[in-house]
């Protein structure tokens, strides 16, 4: 028994050092992508259904490894949320965003709305609001433009919550909370939130045998005035449906999937096949 105990710990030491030099590893790597500058914003454009025009653009990290190439951000978004480098990484996307749409518009592009996501470690941090106020002024974005995507985890925190958005508000920039209905806001909560827009989450839309999950939320923020967008449209027939019960904006690889800034730049200007 003696035997066994002594395996077991040293078993146990093992997969534990394991486990957290990993993520040490990870850890440092992100640090170092952040000082240099490994990051990189893919855009998937927001397109009006009844027309086909890019009305607005959401911002997806991506981390460009020197050795294993290109990083979804579900491999890291998490470890970043976990050691709070979510906060230096979220205001590098902010800005990134806020130049980007700067120097799009002043090549003449048509305006539209940048999507940033931003992740709830990072929305209740002390210094948001007056890091998005700064980057607004570095970058001379216009906040009418700019749209934070959130999600329902920040109803956990409702109250102070509620005040950080009624902050955002005042700085004149909208928010969007992003994979409506898998989470657990309730409605009487979210009709007193100053949202702008709910994103209808994919999931939603996989099950398109039976619409009625996706008529049921569409019908519910339509009826609460807030602005709709469907996410992860693949298919004609999703577009046809959402049309039909007044769904007016979509996002998804039926249109587009993420591609980079000379990809997007291809893109702008111009219908995209419905
Ligand atoms: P999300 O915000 O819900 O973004 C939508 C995800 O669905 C994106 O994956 C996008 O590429 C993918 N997608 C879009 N259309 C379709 C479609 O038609 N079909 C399918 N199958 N997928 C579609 P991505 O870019 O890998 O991002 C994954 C998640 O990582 C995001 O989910 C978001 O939660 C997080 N994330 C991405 N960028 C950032 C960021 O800058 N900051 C933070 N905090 N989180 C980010
Ligand atoms: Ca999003
Ligand atoms: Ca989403
Ligand atoms: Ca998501």
């Amino acid at each position: 028994a003696k035997d066994r105990g002594k395996n077991n710990y040293q078993f146990y030491t093992a997969g534990l050092h394991g486990l957290s030099s990993r993520k040490m590893e990870m850890e440092t790597g992100l640090r170092k992508a952040l000082e240099l500058n490994q990051f990189e914003l893919y855009y998937q454009p927001q397109i009006e259904l009844s027309t086909g025009y890019i009305i607005g653009i959401e911002s997806l990290i991506r981390w460009n490894h020197p050795e294993r190439g290109i990083i979804s951000p579900c491999e890291f978004i998490p470890l970043a949320e976990e050691t709070g480098l979510i906060v230096p990484i979220g205001n590098w996307v902010l800005k990134e965003a806020c130049k980007q749409h700067r120097s799009w518009l002043s090549q003449g592009y048509w305006p539209m709305v940048m999507s940033v996501n931003i992740s709830v470690r990072q929305f209740q941090d002390d210094d948001f609001v007056s890091s998005v106020k700064r980057i607004l002024n570095e970058t001379d974005m216009d906040p009418g433009y700019l749209e934070l995507e959130i999600t329902e985890s920040i109803m956990q925190n409702f109250e102070r919550s509620n005040l950080i958005i009624k902050d955002l508000n005042r700085l004149g920039v909208k928010i969007a909370l992003d994979d409506f209905g898998t989470g657990y806001s309730s409605l009487s909560n979210l009709k007193h939130l100053p949202i702008d827009t709910i994103k209808i989450d994919k999931s939603f839309l996989d099950d398109m045998e039976d619409g009625s999950m996706v008529k049921t939320i569409l019908d519910m923020g339509l009826n609460m005035e807030f602005h709709v967008i469907a996410e992860g449209i693949e298919q004609k027939e999703q577009v046809d449906f959402l049309l039909v019960h007044g769904c007016k904006v979509g996002q998804g690889y039926l249109f587009s999937e993420p591609i980079s800034v000379d990809g997007m730049e291809g893109m702008l200007n111009k219908k995209v096949l419905v």
